[in-house]
């Protein structure tokens, strides 16, 4: 709830007779990965058609607009805008057209070299239509002098850096790729001889397709929008990335991102959010008479967090699924009006209790605030803050909304001057040896944000992409 924002989902399927309906039911799935915008593009002949709007996708596809787009394979995309302003022209899926014929792309994630390679295509020659840095990789397929689509495609894959789960389009191909460290997640699935493509499993089971593997860290997959089968092409890797197992998948996948429901490197989201709430009850223990958590991301915790303290658990924070885009924001006087709307405190529960308050992440301190003295002012006699999470004191270059530490309060404050500014009676972080254990896959993962290690070296400027 006051963790970072992700910016993107991503969905694609080969070889369906309704190829738009299932990207349509799949970005649904993944609404939860980015609310600023939708697009789905779909093979039809030799030619992509899509359809791209601002807002959620029950706002932007209609039937009208989605019976148009027909054809055997897609890809669709759901956007929170990190890299590049959230205008239409930067909404996904992009489609540009070259010598090689009409390419489509949706990209989760964050490329950190491209301002560099945007400003050598330029000096080259290459017209940008977006200030999205998704672009790059359309402008060095096109300009590739590999002769096959798919050698262009790797030479280059190999020159961008960062992180990304990539769909690409053509008439023909269905493409998936995964970045090197495997920093974003990709998953496969089949659903009868179509080929799926989804940023998470829950997506996958949103259209009855059957989980078949992640896709690997550096391997492009590569389906043809007629026929079942598949391929696989890999990337070089470092020599740290052993093959098949991530180095580097970000550990906020499973803090925040990832719907609960989500299996991540075969471990559910939601069991794993529960051990971190056993091992902060272990770390911070604190007498209280409730134990609630911030919706939705932190509620798993919170019932880890009751069972391993014996504290009952009660959902006494409920908050309002339905304020769209197009909710009336309101004025400063009734500003306190709109944040109980978003979210409310349940009176009845925490009247007179002392309450245990798990959250996922704080970022600038302003949300957990606010929470706290929502459960006062709704009769809490104490209010103890406990996060599911090391303090985050570095930004994050590979695609989440952070990207100066000046926004970080764990940058700048220890963790009793955070209590202070959070109003809460007691504050305890998740430790990073704690969070390790609760994951426990075996795998590397991407820690930057609690330890400034970068799997990926961020050249400086990375994450000031936006040209305007
Ligand atoms: S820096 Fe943090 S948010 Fe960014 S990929 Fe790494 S763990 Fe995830």
């Amino acid at each position: 709830m006051s963790g970072p924002r992700e910016e993107c989902g991503v969905f694609g399927i080969s070889n369906h007779p309704e190829a738009a309906r299932m990207i349509y039911y799949g970005l649904y799935a993944l609404q939860h990965r980015g609310q600023e915008s939708a697009g789905i593009v779909v093979g039809d002949g030799p030619d992509l058609v899509g359809h791209k709007g601002i807002g959620l996708v029950s706002e932007v596809f209609r039937e009208d607009n989605l019976g148009k787009l027909r054809g055997s394979s897609g890809i669709g995309h759901v956007r929170y805008s990190t890299t590049g302003s959230n205008r239409l022209v930067n909404a996904q899926p992009l489609t540009i057209l070259c010598h090689r014929g009409p390419l489509a792309m949706a990209h989760n994630g964050n490329l950190v070299n491209a301002g560099k390679l945007r400003r050598q295509l330029e000096e080259e020659g290459s017209i940008f239509q977006t200030t999205s840095d998704t672009e790059v990789l359309g402008h060095l397929v096109a300009r590739s002098r590999q002769k096959d689509f798919l050698e262009a495609l790797e030479e280059s894959l190999q020159r961008v850096e960062g992180a990304y789960g990539y769909l690409l389009l053509t008439p023909r191909l269905l493409i998936g790729a995964r970045d090197p460290q495997g920093i974003r997640p990709l998953v496969m699935g089949r659903l009868g001889e179509a080929v799926v493509l989804a940023s998470e499993t829950c997506a996958l089971d949103a259209v009855e397709a059957e989980f078949v593997r992640e896709v690997e860290p550096g391997e492009i997959i590569v389906a043809e929008s007629e026929g079942g089968g598949f391929r696989s092409i890999r990337l070089p890797v470092s020599p740290k990335t052993a093959r098949g197992r991530s180095t580097g998948l970000c550990i906020f996948e499973y803090i925040y991102f990832a719907r609960p429901d989500s299996d991540l490197e075969g471990a559910n989201v939601h069991l794993v959010r529960k051990r971190l709430g056993r091992i902060l009850a272990a770390e911070h223990p604190v007498e209280a008479d409730v134990v609630c958590g911030v919706p939705d991301s932190s509620l798993s915790a919170a019932a880890g967090y009751a069972e391993a303290s014996g504290i009952p658990y009660e959902p006494a924070l409920v908050k309002n699924r339905y304020i769209g885009r197009t909710f009336i924001q309101p004025d400063a006087v009734q500003r306190t009006l709109g944040v109980r709307l978003k979210l409310n405190a349940n009176r009845k529960v925490v009247e007179g209790k002392r309450v245990v308050l798990l959250d996922d992440s704080i970022v600038r301190g302003t949300t957990s605030r606010r929470i706290v003295r929502l459960l006062r002012e709704a009769g809490a006699t104490e209010v103890h803050l406990r996060i599911a999470s090391p303090p985050y004191t570095f930004p994050c270059f590979y695609g989440i909304d952070t990207s100066t530490s000046t926004e970080l309060i764990a940058a700048r404050k220890k963790v009793e001057e955070i209590r202070e500014v959070v109003e809460a009676d007691s504050l305890g972080y998740l430790s990073v040896p704690g969070l390790l254990k609760a994951i426990d896959r075996g795998n590397g993962h991407c820690l930057a944000c609690f330890t400034g290690s970068y799997p990926v070296p961020v050249p400086v400027g990375a994450g000031k992409f936006a040209l305007e």
